[in-house]
């Protein structure tokens, strides 16, 4: 169960106070309100140990939680990194002086998991298309906002119209339709409404390479030719199934999504 406290524009410090003195060995993020965490330049959320002295705001005192920032407490890292990337599909930044003091930044996995970070982020944008389905009454837009739902659990029309171009996975072969998993060429996240829709942003990949194209340790060059990342040592790639001699036929109206994966998904460095 969760133990998450979010303590944000309080009429004052007491009750946050009161959790840091029950959990004195709990961690907690320090998060400006006005800052957009999710933005990769930036270095919030921060991770700090409970009794961290940087929490204090210096010039203001007892206005941890009543002013410009507000605070995530939990005993438990991994549940604070799990709400950070559901939140700002962004992992922890730990606080260097807790980091000096032992803070156990091992166990912030970050996008390294791609399991976890792929099942959050679905459940993020699954959780933001709902909330603005029940805010709507007008039928057109509730159509429009089910089929984006359907598109980004890849089925419905979507999924139907990627199958007809591509019945098996252009890679291996695979032609177990239930198998077969509609992936998006650019992400979700960066795509507009009619990007996401478009059957020529979809390719249907079999499960494996579906998480390699996805996690960008494959993509194709402008002439279809495969390029894996370093991150693939040869004796993986055939265990994978996959060599660099693979060519995949682009159709023109797909180049602009490839080029998006190719320059912002794919991972160049080892
Ligand atoms: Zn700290």
């Amino acid at each position: 169960m969760s133990d998450i406290k979010i303590f944000e524009n309080m009429p004052n410090d007491d009750d946050y106070n009161k959790w840091i003195e029950e959990n004195s060995n709990g961690f907690v993020l320090n998060i400006h309100l006005r800052r957009d965490p999710s933005n990769i330049h930036e270095s919030h959320p921060r991770i700090h140990f409970a009794n961290c002295r940087q929490l204090e705001n210096i010039n203001n005192p007892g206005s941890s939680t009543t002013g410009d920032y507000f605070k995530v407490c939990s005993n438990s890292i991994e549940e604070l990194e799990q709400w950070s990337w559901f939140k700002y599909q962004k992992g922890l930044n730990p606080c260097k002086i807790c980091k000096k003091k032992g803070l156990p930044v091992e166990q912030l996995t970050g996008i390294q998991n791609f399991q976890i970070t792929s099942a959050l982020s679905l459940k993020s944008d699954i959780y933001k298309l709902e909330k603005r389905l029940a805010s709507r009454a007008n039928s057109n837009k509730r159509t429009e906002i089910e089929t984006l739902i359907k598109a980004r659990l890849g089925q419905g029309i979507f999924r139907k119209n990627v199958l007809e171009q591509y019945p098996s996975c252009p890679l291996t072969g695979l032609d177990i339709q239930p198998l077969l998993i509609a992936s998006h060429i650019k992400p979700w996240s960066k795509c507009n409404n009619e990007e996401r829709l478009d059957p020529f942003n979809g390719l249907m990949l079999a499960p494996h390479i579906d998480a390699l194209f996805d996690s960008g340790l494959i993509t194709f060059e402008t002439d279809g030719t495969i390029k894996i990342s370093p991150k693939i040592d040869p004796e993986n790639q055939k265990r994978l199934g996959i060599s660099p001699d693979i060519k995949l036929k682009i159709r023109p109206k797909s180049k602009k999504y490839f080029e998006y994966h190719r320059n912002h998904v794919f991972q160049k460095e080892e």
